[in-house]
């Protein structure tokens, strides 16, 4: 067996408690935390670990989100290997947010919005 992941197990906490165990996407109750960097494009340490990478969310969205690449980037749930995520607003229940690395969040505005998506 591998060692538990202690960083990982604080950082997930964290995440859950911010979003207070809501799916970001449904608002059902949150069972994961999903990387918005996707750790199978081989994030770095600060996206792995990082409050702006991390969004709680419900099985069944986690799983949804990830099969449906092409409106997830659109809607922020995932984000490109170049991009850092901190900038990056994700369309939720709350509307477009901005997640932060110091684990808060707030209503991206219209001009940040607006920003991110000349950048697509
Ligand atoms: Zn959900």
């Amino acid at each position: 067996m591998s060692k538990p992941d202690h960083q990982w197990i604080q950082i997930r906490r964290l995440a859950l408690e911010r979003d207070d165990g809501t799916c970001q996407v449904c608002g059902g109750p949150a069972s994961d935390v999903h990387h918005r960097k996707p750790r199978s494009i081989g994030p770095s340490t600060v996206d792995r670990y990082g409050l702006a990478n991390l969004v709680s969310v419900c099985r069944r969205c986690h799983q949804a989100l990830e099969h449906r690449p092409m409106s997830s980037f659109e809607l922020g749930r995932l984000v490109h290997a170049s991009a850092v995520s901190e900038r990056i607003p994700m369309f939720g229940i709350d509307g477009w947010t901005l997640y932060a690395q110091d684990g808060t969040k707030r209503r991206a505005t219209p001009g940040e919005i607006n920003a991110w998506k000349h950048l697509c």
